[in-house]
Order: C-alpha cells, then structure tokens, then sequence
C-alpha cells in the first residue's frame, strides 16, 4: 500500500480565484446585521469627521473576526483581504485607528457600545425566547430552574509581559485582572471591567459596579427572576447589602448565592455541627456523591453501608452563628441570610490547612438569601449547595472566553485594551446567539473552538450570476447542511427597527 501516494502529482500553487477562507464567518456578520448590532454600533460611534470606515461596521467586523479566532489584530486580514466576499472591509490600520478612537472616547465612549450591545439584546433574546418557548433554564444536580436569570460574577487574571499598562503581580502571577458577569442561561457575557493586575479578587467597588452592569444588561422582562452567585470569598458587606436592597424591590425576585470567608468564628460552629445533621450532597446529575470504600466487596452496585463512602455532606451553620451562646455573631449582615458550609474528602495530595487537616475534611462556606421555607426540590441543603456549585461553570465561560479575545490582550495601552475587550465580549456574545438562534443538537452547545472548526472556517466559491452572488459551500464539508439552514434562520429574522 503506498500510504504516501496522495503527495504524488500535486503542486500547491497561489493563484486561485472566487475561493473564500472562512466563509461560515457570513453568520456571525449577518447575524451581527439583522439583530441590529451592527447599526447600533453605527450609531453609537457616529463621527462628524467624514470617514472611509463606519466605526460601528469596524467594530462589529473585529467581534466577528474575534469569533472566528483572531488573536492580535492583524488577523483581521481574513476579512479584510476578502473584499469579494465581505465587501470593502477595514484594513488592519484602519482597526487600530477605530480602537484608538474608542481608548480616547474613554468610559463614555465604552458606555455607548454597551448600550449598543445591550439594545440588540433585547432583541435577541425575544427571538431567543420565540424559537425556543423561554430563555434557557438554569442546570441545578440534573433538574432545570426555569423562569430564572442568573448572573454569574467571577474574576479571572489574564497572564501578559510587564510592557502592558495595568500588567502587575497579583496573586497568579503577573498580568491585567478582568471582572466578568456571565448569563448562566445563554452562556454569554453580561459586563466586563478590565482591571489591572493588582486590582483584588473580592474588591467590593468593583463587584457592584459590574452586578449593576449585568442587571443593566439583562432585557428588562427578563430581570423580575433573578439568581445572581459570586465565588469564592466575594461577600464583603457592601455586595451583600446591594444584593439584599435588590432582593427587597417590590415586584421583583433575586437569589443570591455567595462565597463565604472560613475563618475563626466559622470554624467554632463546625466543631459544634453534630454528625447527624450533615445531609449527603448530590453530583451535577442529582446522584449522591459516594464511591466504593477501599475495602468493599466484589458486588460493585452492592447496598452494604460500610462498602460505600460518602463524599460531601451539606449542613446549614445559620442557627450555630446566629443563636447560639455567644448571641448573634451575624449581626449587621442582612437579617435574610442564611449561611451553608460543604464538607468534602480532599483529593491526595491537595494542600489542606490545619484545621482542615485535623479534621480531615476540606470546607466550603457560602451565603444565600432562599428562604427556609422554599418548597420542592430547592428548598433542601443538598439542591441549595447545587445552586451555589452551578458557580463552577463561570469557569467554562471564562475558559472560552481566553479563546475568544479576553486571553490575549494587543496592546500596551490599558484603555486600548478595554476597547478590544469591548469587541472580545460582543464576540462571545454573537456565538451565544447563533447557538441559540441558528443552531441544533451537539452544535446548539458547542464551545467556540468547535463551532468555528466545524462552522466558521469552512470554505466556499463564490460565483456572480445576474446581480447575484453565490457562495458555495463545499458540497462534501459535513456540516454545510447546518451552515445553510443556520444562514436561512439567520436571514428570517425580523429586521431590526
Ligand atoms: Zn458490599
């Protein structure tokens, strides 16, 4: 068998014509057009000087290139060097310019984009809620919250060379800070604050100001239900007193779910929880954390109670710190809350602290606000811990995300790097969309990488006719059918007013 006969006769020449790179990219650019981003852009950077390039084209143009995988900025030659396909797009210059212009117009000018972005939320998420009945519901322990808008708020450090303003050490390592609100029902970014490295992981200022921007940015008919969770140790006393004033509004609901500091006067009431009130935590499926003890017998699905160790408990530490002998040491937080702690057996090897490593436990504080008499499913310490855990898939959006423009920042200018973290949010966001909007199965909840492997990258000839052109997509590339219908979706959307 000659298993290099393929290389046989072939030459790679330069010449070709009417073939397009990257043609799946004329979904994400038309559905940045007929939501309406595109125009909205357009208008918040309007100019009064007369330009080549529409700045708001310039910009939606970047979050497309952005969704396609572009890193630094001269990637965005795969639009700009495809005039044929994507008309007289931006040239490299002309995008630095663009983002230079947005650093000068400062938070003003980041202000309009956001507005920009958040009306053609509005739009979207109607069609969003149209097409599928409602906005997603929320995944808790394999049952679905539906009815609910959760915003997810996380801080993650993005690594880059001390020649970057705002690049300092922090406790990662070295480089800029980013905020980040996430929508847990559609996967995409609400707000973003690019914070410099120093900048603290629980610095209240900042988390209020980026909850306000995500609540901002949640359509109105869909912030009356809202579920908004903080990790780690994000309680300090000016988050939890906004997060109570807003679950306080007449007319409106809001959960919280927030990391909780252990420290000494948590660790007293843990040595005071009696045995039996640790309730056995459930798995992101709904099934009770458990594994096979070392010594169990050979029947692996067996009901013997010493052949299985439990994993995790729950338990509820409200009562401990508020009524007990040394009266109520919560006293001055918002009278609503409750707090949880989880127990969970280390992993060998993690690093415990002391208390931890006598007890041989590893614990997890949080705080909420769900009332004790919830009823059904949520209402139990093992579905409440689930609620809080939801938290870990922020994880999942900021890991996408560092492949979609906020892993990488171009340049050394802070307030440069804001503008391109603008196009790096509308990005991810766009890909919210056509998943939502334009696409099935396996697709409908594909990461970014997957969706432009299989998608945006997929080549096509492009042939004038008439007055028309048109662009074939490879008949043999296994997901030209999906391309097409997803086009098809994407051109019968109601045309922005
Ligand atoms: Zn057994």
């Amino acid at each position: 068998m000659n298993t290099t006969g393929w290389l046989k006769g072939l030459r790679v020449t330069a010449d070709g014509t009417g073939v397009v790179s990257h043609a799946g990219v004329v979904l994400v650019r038309a559905l940045a057009d007929n939501i309406g981003l595109t125009a909205g852009l357009s208008k918040a950077l309007a100019s009064d000087r007369l330009l080549v390039h529409d700045r708001g084209r310039v910009l939606a143009d970047l979050a497309c290139a952005i969704a396609d995988g572009a890193e630094v900025i001269s990637d965005f030659r795969v639009m700009g060097d495809q005039a044929e396909l994507f008309g007289l797009a931006a040239s490299v210059p002309t995008v630095w310019r663009a983002l230079d212009e947005i650093a000068r117009g400062g938070d003003r000018a980041l202000g309009k984009i956001t507005g920009a972005v958040n009306a053609a939320r509005r739009r979207a998420w109607a069609q969003i809620a149209a097409r599928h009945g409602a906005l997603p519901g929320i995944h808790i322990a394999g049952k679905r919250l539906e009815g609910v808008t959760c915003i997810r708020l996380d801080a993650t450090v993005v690594t880059c060379h001390s020649g970057k303003e705002g690049a300092e050490p922090n406790f990662k390592g070295f480089g800029l800070h980013p905020l980040l609100g996430y929508c847990d029902n559609t996967s995409e970014p609400l707000a973003g604050m690019l914070r410099p490295g120093s900048a603290g992981s629980n610095t209240a200022a900042d988390h209020l100001t980026v909850l306000d921007a995500a609540i901002a940015a949640v359509p109105p008919g869909f912030r009356r239900k809202l579920m908004v969770t903080a990790d780690g140790a994000g309680a300090s006393h000016a988050l939890l007193a906004r997060l109570d004033a807003l679950a306080a509004r007449r007319g409106y609901e809001l959960t919280y779910s927030v990391g909780w500091v252990l420290g000494e006067r948590e660790r007293a009431a843990l040595r005071l929880v009696p045995e039996q009130a640790w309730q056995i935590a459930i798995d992101g499926r709904g099934q009770i954390r458990e594994r096979r003890a070392e010594s169990a017998c050979a029947d692996r699905h067996c009901g013997h109670r010493r052949c299985w160790i439990e994993e995790a408990h729950v338990t509820e530490l409200t009562g401990l710190l508020r009524e007990g002998s040394a009266g109520d040491q919560l006293d001055g937080w918002p009278p609503k809350m409750r707090i949880f702690a989880r127990r969970e057996r280390p992993h060998p090897g993690a690093q415990l602290t002391l208390f931890e490593a006598e007890d041989g436990w590893r614990y997890t504080l949080w705080v909420t606000n769900r009332p004790a008499a919830t009823k059904g499913w949520l209402g139990q310490p093992a579905y409440i811990d689930a609620a809080h855990r939801v938290h870990a898939r922020v994880e999942d959006a900021i890991r996408t995300g560092k492949d979609t423009g906020i892993g990488k920042y171009p340049s050394t200018s802070l307030a440069m790097n804001k503008a391109w973290q603008a196009a790096a949010l509308a990005a991810a966001t766009l890909l919210a969309w056509l998943r939502l909007l334009a696409l099935d199965g396996t697709l409908a909840k594909a990461e970014p990488k997957t969706l432009r492997y299989r998608l945006l990258h997929a080549a096509a000839k492009l042939t004038r006719g008439g007055r028309q052109r048109r662009l074939h997509i490879a008949a043999s590339w296994p997901w030209a059918t999906d391309i097409l219908t997803a086009w098809d979706r994407i051109s019968a959307l109601p045309q922005p007013p």
